[in-house]
């Protein structure tokens, strides 16, 4: 697998620019993203809010884990807004580390998020890749879609069998499953729903087919599917690289199964070229992002 290396003729380095002037965290940076030469030189990023420090410990993801410093800052969202105007951004997609210490788990700050964008950039579409809002999950919900972000997403990460090995006793495969389905009923507009699944965890190929049925079932419109790579050896090991041909069968499998959209690639991320896999779902055509 080859990426492109950050170059000074892209806008990686003014993507970066903005980041330390805004004190703001992205995604691409704290997961140490593969894909962030490519991404930050088309002046793309994934904005990460509500800080640096995860409550949980997912074994596949390298954010930094531990007691969150105090409360989430009031002021990041206008300054993410401000951002986002800045990098002219069509398409804003906002992740955050998992805020079990916070009562509503951090839900108010992405409404804040979303409104902010919004005022600031009121062509721009929204997208949220959200934590599971552990115990508060329908009056998050209710928070955050009442906001109304164009694209709802919540990654279920890894196949059933694998689910609270990878992810922890907090983490549940079939709460994954519900939030993404009741998000579609709490909305009072027609939001576009979206998980991701990461291979090379220890799945076989038939228990990836299995999660993208248990996805479309729970009414899911767009899906990714991309290749584990351990942050460090801390981290749980690669079982296996999974060929191109793979993938692409996966994507085959995933339209079968209805999906608006399935990018399924090695270096495919839930983030990756997130505006492509929108319109693709908006226009379900499918698509493929290698
Ligand atoms: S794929 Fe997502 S997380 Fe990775 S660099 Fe691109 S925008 Fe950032």
């Amino acid at each position: 697998m080859k990426v492109r290396a950050p170059s000074s003729s892209s806008r990686y380095f003014e993507v970066k620019g903005l980041m330390r002037e805004g004190g703001l965290h992205t995604i691409c940076e704290e997961a140490r993203c593969p894909n962030i030469g490519e991404c930050w030189g088309r002046g793309t990023a994934t904005f990460q809010i509500l800080g640096d420090t995860c409550t949980r410990a997912c074994r596949y993801c390298y954010v930094h884990s531990g007691k969150p410093d105090g409360p989430p800052d009031p002021l990041e969202p206008l300054r993410l807004a401000q951002a986002a105007a800045q990098m002219k951004l069509s398409h804003v997609v906002v992740t955050s580390v998992d805020r079990d210490d916070l009562p509503d788990r951090g839900a108010a700050h992405y409404a804040a998020t979303i409104r902010a964008i919004k005022r600031k950039l009121p062509a721009a579409k929204v997208e949220i890749l959200t934590p599971d809002f552990l115990d508060v999950e329908e009056e998050a919900l209710g928070t955050v879609l009442a906001a109304q972000p164009e694209v709802f997403n919540h990654n279920i990460e890894t196949v059933r069998r694998l689910h609270a090995r990878m992810r922890g006793a907090k983490a549940s495969y079939d709460k994954a499953l519900w939030l993404l389905e009741r998000a579609k009923e709490v909305a009072d507009y027609p939001v576009l729903t979206k998980s991701g699944i990461i291979v090379g965890l220890g799945e076989t190929n038939d228990e990836v087919v299995d999660t993208m049925r248990d996805l479309r079932a729970h009414g899911v419109d767009v899906v990714t599917i991309g290749q584990y790579l351990q942050p460090s050896p801390k981290h749980a090991q690669i079982d296996r690289w999974v060929h191109p041909d793979e993938f692409r069968w996966f994507r085959e499998q995933g339209e079968k199964l209805g999906f608006g959209s399935v990018f399924s690639g090695p270096l495919v991320r839930s983030s990756y070229r997130a505006d492509e896999q929108r319109h693709a779902a908006e226009t379900s055509r499918g698509a493929v992002a290698y």
